[in-house]
């Protein structure tokens, strides 16, 4: 795994790590993710989450929870890391790791958001121990709503 600065209108925090075929393990990406849960800004809840997202491409992204005094505003970690994968021209997502303290599972805006670039897409969710739990997408959101259904319609 090395890290590199990939260009993009993301901004200068925008720095993917490049992988080398498959190898990032479930634990690299939980790594990554609690890293990434360091730099949550969580004022109100204390709340902090991090996320760790691999695309097609191999390259990583990483999010954190961002509250805002209006509450309504506050954007989860996923959809951080979602953002900045595609700012950067990602359209397939393969995995992500969420990692909380107690292993809150991705709330549903994130799950539907996950849906929109990897409706297969490997979800590790884990806690501030470094358990974590794996699960694949349509089981946390069945029946789900997305591309394809505009496609048919
Ligand atoms: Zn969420």
């Amino acid at each position: 795994m090395r890290r590199s600065q990939r260009g993009g209108p993301c901004g200068a925090e925008h720095v993917p790590i490049e992988v080398e075929g498959n190898s990032l393990k479930d634990r690299e990406l939980i790594a990554l993710a609690t890293e990434a849960r360091e730099r949550a800004y969580t004022p109100y809840s204390q709340y902090k989450v991090g996320a760790a997202l691999l695309s097609a491409s191999g390259a990583v992204y990483t999010g954190c929870n961002v509250e805002n005094a209006a509450y309504g505003l506050t954007i989860c970690a996923e959809q951080v890391a979602v953002v900045k994968a595609v700012c950067a021209g990602e359209r397939d997502l393969m995995m992500i790791a969420v990692v909380s303290g107690n292993g809150g599972t991705p709330c549903g805006a994130c799950r539907q958001i996950l849906n929109e670039f990897g409706p297969n897409v490997r979800v590790l969710v884990g806690d501030a121990s470094g358990d974590y739990q794996a699960y694949a997408l349509p089981d946390l959101l069945p029946d789900s709503f997305g591309p394809m259904q505009l496609r048919s319609g």
